[in-house]
């Protein structure tokens, strides 16, 4: 199955263009040399997100038509309920916008529940790890996000199976030291999005599960990427070897009470999202009732009758083995030339994205000036391809103090779109990176020259600091 090659043909192309390198530069230095700001056709390969750049196919096209754009009560709604039902077992189903429109409707009601039903007053969520909107929507509800993961996870080039995992001493421990009363839930974020893509195993969800049940705390499924979850489930935890993906989803899900998801993701679409409960009318009734203000009337949630369709049908082509197997070898296949080439990665390769070690790559950059920034622009330079930083430039400043927060690692972020990009396409990507490789000591960092209070990322803008 491994060396099969990619399990679809094309059928319909997008034009993509190589500026040549002057343009590239000056391109660069319009946007203050942050790449967010580029247009997209001055980007040769984009692999600046997972989320929403995937292609779609031929059945989600064709069910598109189908789509009924009735205000309330669409036929293409119920299609999605149905397949909500039949693929996680869950009875009720909130079409969202995207994944942070679940987190914005179910957050208030179970802070609200939590203070009713069990008198809580510090309302705090725990997690493997919190997504940043979902930490986001954490706080703007006045609540407090812990994050639980497992100490493996922080080292970056030791291999380890589940560096998704919850750290079960950890949770117990937060659970006690905050009073249960206080936990409005805790989220399984699979795959741990934040560590890397990486996997939560079976047996981990059963042991969180087990918990929350001990202390009376619901459990929310952060399920962006369950597919991608459930094929590492298949290949990494041996009793699970012989089931399909779709069993193994089901048996995932069995272990939440509820779950959001950003469909932008493994579901296949460029917008949409999920919130979705296994049994609980009340909070389905409490969420679906903020739906409308927040998202539009509870059948469609901010979605077009249309893209209710193509999520309908995402969801299922999501789990086909033949195209994850496809994907998770092209993502691995890139990080594999990167460290036959000594440019080092994060092992294992998650299920989304390739992470480059950029302090170790630009150990002459110091942290303050940005090597993971710095190596994204370069890799613009070099080659017209997008990437992210991931480290001191995300993280930001204290809010209180305005100092810099200390980053554990700096990180560049190669994203690879579903079903988008060829094998080809990364092997270019992997010789640009080679190719920086060589002259790397010619690489500056930056400074700002303008830097934005909040989520300074999207819209900073800098100079080389030569
Ligand atoms: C993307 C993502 C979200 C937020 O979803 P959006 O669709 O971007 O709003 C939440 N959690 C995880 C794990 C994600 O990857």
């Amino acid at each position: 199955m491994s060396n099969l090659p990619l399990s679809y043909k094309i059928k319909a192309v997008e034009p993509i263009n190589l500026l040549p390198k002057e343009e590239r530069l000056s391109a660069l230095e319009r946007v203050g040399f942050n790449p967010f700001l580029l247009k997209s056709e001055e980007v040769y390969i984009d692999l600046l997100t997972d989320s929403g750049t995937g292609a779609m196919s031929q059945n989600q096209w064709a069910a598109m038509m189908k789509g009924d754009e009735s205000y309330a009560g669409s036929t293409s709604f119920y299609k999605l309920e149905e397949a909500v039902d039949d693929i996680f077992q869950y009875q009720y189903t909130i079409p969202v916008h995207q994944g942070r429109g679940a987190e914005q409707i179910l957050f208030p009601v179970l802070i609200e529940k939590m203070k009713m039903k069990r008198g809580g007053t510090k309302p705090v969520f725990i997690s493997n790890y919190h997504f940043d909107t979902t930490a986001a929507h954490v706080e703007l509800n006045g609540a407090k996000a812990v994050n639980v993961v497992v100490e493996e996870a922080y080292t970056l080039t030791e291999p380890f199976d589940w560096k998704g995992n919850f750290d079960l001493e950890q949770l117990v421990g937060h659970i006690e030291l905050n009073g249960s009363e206080n936990v409005a839930a805790i989220i399984i974020t699979v795959t741990c999005n934040s560590m890397g893509g990486q996997p939560v195993s079976l047996e981990n969800i059963k042991a969180v599960y087990d918990i929350a049940k001990e202390y009376g705390i619901p459990v929310v499924m952060d399920a962006a990427r369950f597919a991608e979850n459930a094929y590492f489930i298949k290949q990494r935890e041996e009793k699970y070897s012989g089931w399909s993906i779709a069993e193994i989803v089901k048996e995932m899900f069995q272990y939440a009470d509820m779950f959001t998801m950003s469909a932008k993701k493994d579901a296949m679409v460029n917008i949409g999202g999920l919130c979705c409960f296994k049994d609980n009318e009340d909070l389905y009734r409490s969420s679906q009732a903020l739906c409308i203000p927040m998202e539009g009337f509870a059948t469609y949630g901010g979605m077009a009758g249309r893209d209710l369709e193509a999520l309908a049908v995402g969801l299922y082509e999501a789990m086909d083995y033949g195209y994850l197997s496809a994907r998770i070898h092209q993502v691995n296949r890139l990080a594999q030339k990167l460290t036959d080439a000594g440019i080092p990665v994060q092992k294992p390769t998650g299920g989304h994205a390739v992470f480059i070690d950029a302090k170790a790559f630009l150990p002459h950059i110091s942290v303050d000036e940005f090597p993971g920034h710095a190596l994204a622009n370069a890799l613009y330079l070099e080659g017209g391809i997008r990437s992210a930083e991931i480290g001191s430039l995300l993280l930001g400043r204290d809010p209180t103090t305005g100092i810099q927060k200390a980053s554990p690692l700096e990180l560049l972020r190669l994203a690879i779109p579903r079903r988008t990009y060829t094998n080809e396409h990364l092997d270019y990507v992997a010789e640009s990176l080679i190719k920086l490789k060589k002259n790397r000591r010619k690489i500056s960092g930056y400074r700002f020259t303008y830097e934005p209070v909040v989520l300074r990322h999207f819209l900073a803008q800098f100079e080389p600091a030569l």
